[in-house]
């Protein structure tokens, strides 16, 4: 099997080739951008599984550059992790909300990031597998069934897409039109209040056995799925 390739996205050279020397080291096969421009070429030719993107770059802030990735649907098995100089909450929040998928303080240790790089890979790559599972809930996407702590959970086919990419996309927070786009699609026209009617529905499914509380509301952002309390 081919080596995961890692695109660093990070002007600084010094901090860049630290980075790839590690990378390499860990087995994994590297890219490197020194800005936003770069980076979205390489993407397209290069096809990496993963891209570590700095907070700071010099043609576009790292967390525009994830926004703009997320909202194209190219990059929807791209994972990101945010590198950021920045460890207040405040900045925690926005990098995850623009869709990165896990953010590192620097100064980190090599073993810190291959840790969290190899966490992550872990977690987007359960899409491909059979089962999805999380906390109580269990779904089954060759037989399209799901259950809640052992029970059978009847969900109508939009409930069961909204679930499904939820949990392929657990601790993360989308809004009602990321969330049209990825479980809707990018051309169907329907009103983002639509997102609202079927969140409640799929709650009330998983209601009965408290699982309900996985699909959570963030407050002026959009919904989160989290086995850990909101
Ligand atoms: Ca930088």
């Amino acid at each position: 099997m081919a080596a995961t390739k890692i695109l660093i996205v990070e002007d600084e050279a010094a901090i860049r080739e630290m980075i790839v020397f590690h990378l390499l080291r860990a087995g994994f096969d590297t890219v490197e951008a020194e800005n936003c421009r770069s980076a979205r070429e390489l993407l397209v030719d290069e096809r990496p599984q993963l891209a570590l993107v700095d907070w700071m770059l010099p043609d576009m802030s790292g967390l525009e550059l994830t926004r703009m990735l997320r909202r194209d649907s190219n990059n929807e098995d791209l994972a990101i992790i945010m590198l950021t100089a920045r460890a207040d909450e405040y900045d925690k929040v926005s990098g995850l909300e623009s869709g990165a998928d896990d953010y590192i303080t620097k100064p980190f240790s090599p073993r810190e990031l291959i840790a969290r790089i190899q966490t992550v890979l872990r977690r987007t790559r359960s899409t491909d597998s059979a089962t999805l599972d999380a906390g109580d809930i269990s779904l089954d996407t060759a037989g399209h069934r799901v259950t809640s702590a052992g029970i059978e959970v009847h969900l109508g086919p939009t409930e069961y897409r909204l679930l499904q990419f939820l949990m392929t996309h657990p601790d993360r927070v989308y809004s009602r039109s990321q969330l049209l786009d990825r479980v809707w699609g990018a051309n169907v026209y329907v009103e983002e209040r639509t997102v609202d009617v079927h969140v409640r529905r799929l709650r009330k499914a998983l209601s009965p056995t408290g699982t309900d509380a996985y699909v959570q509301t963030v407050r002026g952002a959009g919904y989160r799925f989290s086995t850990r309390d909101s």
